[in-house]
């Protein structure tokens, strides 16, 4: 299997990476495409209809937004957080765009931007962008398959491969491995770690030093997203009225280090602040790492932050061990289930980070292939059937707190396993076999619809 640990860890946007990241991506690559075929000097109009998960909850996710930035030729990873919403108002007071930032267009969300409850039966996540000319003819039209942490696919890849983004991204690699069976068994013939097998797949793609910096870079974004979240206060955006608790945490904890020390589970109040503070920035659209996804942003950062903070042997390259070892996870996670909300619920979500996590901090703290993959299989079994179910379709409840929860319970996993021998009764693989059947029996209305669970059984204020 082929998939890079750049596909998993993104800088991008909030809210979410199938409703925001993959939707701009998708708009993005409808002009480069409407450019390609000489097609932008001609688009008169353009439509956009967002299908299924991506109707049911698009508006509290952002996506119509998302796709309108993307049409003016902006990208999840270089859009300044700030500009977008002086951008947006100047377009709704306008009602016109400039596609490819340059052609100035018409464009009335109220017309030209249609939300759709019912899914397309390819996918939950579906978009459909049509450009016609000023007569009315179509000039070019394509739907796009977001298909989980901002993957993307137009109709003809996701019909070339129903596994997808990997395939189109194919290069040989030293250790290809489709399975966590197949991932030890490397790890034992060539007596690797999961890290090194990682790194020496990676250095098809770049340089070692590149990979290696391009982690660093990831984790910088993380650093400065929990930076931001700890000093922004006030109401996250969307109606809901939820405060933001991350800067309230953050003074409370900085102004008692004496009686935090007496506390043994003091550490654990910082991991509930990291993962408030990446979560609570990721709902108000600021820059987030997906990790693997926008709502499950948060449980990586916060476990990495927990091991710099409180391990003596935290270090860069421990987070380049750690960042890798996460990766493989969630590789076997994507590959082999889901890590899209609208396909299987969060424990594809919040699961698959919880897990990636789980298995990046037994890397870090002296676990063998088999511990860590212990680590991770007790990280996801205990979020299975986790259902997806934000209130009101916005990335905050239960999204927010579920992040600091998970994170805690990653440390445990870990801790668990690396106080065993690795032998355990379950493997990862029948673990995310048992995600990816859960999530099939599961019904659409837990799959990031908000059409179940406390999305209809608490009353938005
Ligand atoms: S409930 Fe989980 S899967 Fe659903 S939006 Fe929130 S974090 Fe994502």
């Amino acid at each position: 299997m082929n998939i890079s640990i750049f596909d998993l860890f993104k800088i991008g946007i909030g809210p979410s990476s199938s409703h925001t990241v993959g939707p701009m991506i998708g708009a993005k690559n409808f002009v480069d495409s409407l450019k390609d075929r000489g097609d932008l000097p001609k688009t008169a109009n353009i439509r956009v209809e967002l299908f299924g998960s991506l109707g049911a909850t698009g508006v509290g996710h952002g996506t119509g937004p998302a796709v309108i930035l993307g049409l003016e030729g902006n990208l999840p990873a270089t859009i300044d957080p700030n500009y977008m919403p002086v951008r947006l108002e100047e377009i709704e007071s306008q009602q016109a765009l400039l596609l490819d930032n340059q052609y100035k267009i018409q464009f009335n969300s109220e017309t030209d931007l249609h939300y759709i409850y019912q899914a397309l039966e390819q996918h939950p996540n579906a978009m459909r962008i049509t450009a016609r000319d000023a007569q009315g003819i179509i000039l070019y039209s394509q739907e796009y398959f977001s298909i989980g942490g901002g993957f993307i696919l137009d109709k003809e890849q996701f019909e070339q491969s129903s596994d997808n983004a990997e395939a189109a991204n194919s290069v040989d690699i030293p250790y290809p491995f489709e399975s966590m069976e197949e991932l030890l068994a490397i790890c034992n013939d060539n007596n690797l770690s999961i890290y090194q097998v990682m790194l020496a797949n990676e250095c098809q793609h770049r340089s070692i030093d590149e990979v290696r910096s391009a982690i660093l870079d990831i984790w910088h974004a993380m650093q400065g997203c929990v930076e931001r979240g700890c000093l922004q206060s006030g109401i996250l955006p969307g109606g809901l009225n939820v405060k933001r608790r991350a800067p309230e945490l953050y003074t409370k904890l900085t102004s008692r280090p004496e009686a935090a020390l007496r506390d043994p589970l003091a550490a654990l109040d910082w991991v509930n602040l990291y993962a408030l503070a990446v979560n609570e920035e990721n709902a108000a659209g600021s820059k987030v790492v997906t990790a693997p996804t926008n709502g499950a942003a948060g449980i990586i950062p916060a476990v990495l932050h927990y091991y710099m903070r409180f391990y003596f042997s935290g270090s860069n390259t421990g987070v380049i061990k750690f960042l890798l070892t996460a990766a493989a996870i969630g590789m076997l996670c994507k590959r082999n289930a889901s890590i899209s909300g609208a396909e299987v619920g969060c424990q594809g979500e919040v699961g698959s980070a919880c897990a990636m996590a789980a298995a990046g901090l037994a890397a870090v703290t002296g676990g063998t292939p088999e511990q860590i993959e212990n680590a991770a299989e007790i990280a996801m079994e205990h979020n299975l059937g986790l259902t997806c179910d934000p209130i009101a379709g916005l990335v905050q409840i239960p999204c927010i707190e579920r992040n600091a929860i998970a994170a805690v319970k990653a440390i445990n996993a870990s801790r668990m396993a690396i106080n065993e021998d690795g032998q355990h009764f379950v493997s990862l693989d029948k673990v995310i076999k048992t995600m990816r059947d859960t999530g099939a029996d599961m019904q659409s209305k837990y799959k990031e619809t908000s059409l179940g669970g406390l999305a209809v059984n608490v009353t938005e204020c």
